[in-house]
């Protein structure tokens, strides 16, 4: 099986390669078509396991053939729990924007940092990735707008409860409207993990490796 079999288009192929990505790992065989196809997923899947490429390369995909009119609008937000992962991500996103139809702006914003060049930065971004503290901030100083999300993913949600997060994600959670597909990856599956996917009320397809 081929990245291409699985529904990405050629042209965004030629970016993996020199990331060392060639042949999809199991994670990404399995989650990019139901991402694809807009279904909520929840992934089973340590860091290692290619589970970025399986939920990046899906939405970027569905997205260059979008239109999007240039504005705080975000259609896309990634809650991660720490600033390196969110760097990590964002790496990856931009790694694949000259490979696609039209340029998806992505970028990342986390605490730690000074938070005025990143207000300055969020017009026209397209796939926000945020740790939720962070969010807030810029949520209460509006800086942008959820009121279009379409979906919504949360990255290593075990992680984010283990640095005690949970909280924060839940206030995020209350503040944001509906998303019209959710994507929950932890490492593990527990109590609270299954708490926040009954909060998300969707119908979740698992995928685990
Ligand atoms: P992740 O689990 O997303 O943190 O990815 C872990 C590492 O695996 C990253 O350095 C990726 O570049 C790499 N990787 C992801 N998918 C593949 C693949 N299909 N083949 C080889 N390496 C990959």
């Amino acid at each position: 099986m081929s990245f291409e079999q699985l529904g990405i288009s050629k042209q965004l192929c030629e970016a993996l390669p020199s990331q060392g990505i060639t042949k999809p790992f199991p994670i990404q065989e399995n989650a990019i078509p139901l991402i694809l196809k807009g279904k909520s997923v929840l992934g089973i899947a340590p860091t290692g396991s290619g589970k970025t490429a399986s939920f990046i390369l899906p939405i970027l995909e569905k997205r260059q053939h979008l239109s999007y009119k240039n504005s705080r609008n975000i259609p896309v937000l990634i809650l991660v729990p720490t600033r390196e992962l969110a760097i990590q991500i964002e790496a990856f996103v931009k790694s694949c924007t000259s490979f696609l139809k039209r340029p998806v702006k992505g970028m990342a914003v986390y605490g730690g940092a000074s938070i005025n060049p990143q207000m300055k930065n969020m017009m026209g971004t397209e796939l926000l990735i945020a740790t939720p503290g962070r969010l807030l901030d810029l949520m209460e100083q509006n800086a942008l707008s959820l009121s279009q999300l379409e979906t919504l993913i949360i990255d290593e949600a075990d992680k984010m409860f283990q640095l005690g997060f949970e909280e924060e994600l839940q206030s995020v959670l209350k503040e944001i409207p509906s998303a019209s597909q959710y994507i929950l990856f932890s490492a593990t599956l527990n109590d609270k993990v299954e708490k926040i996917k009954s909060t998300l009320h969707a119908t979740f397809e698992t995928v685990e490796v």
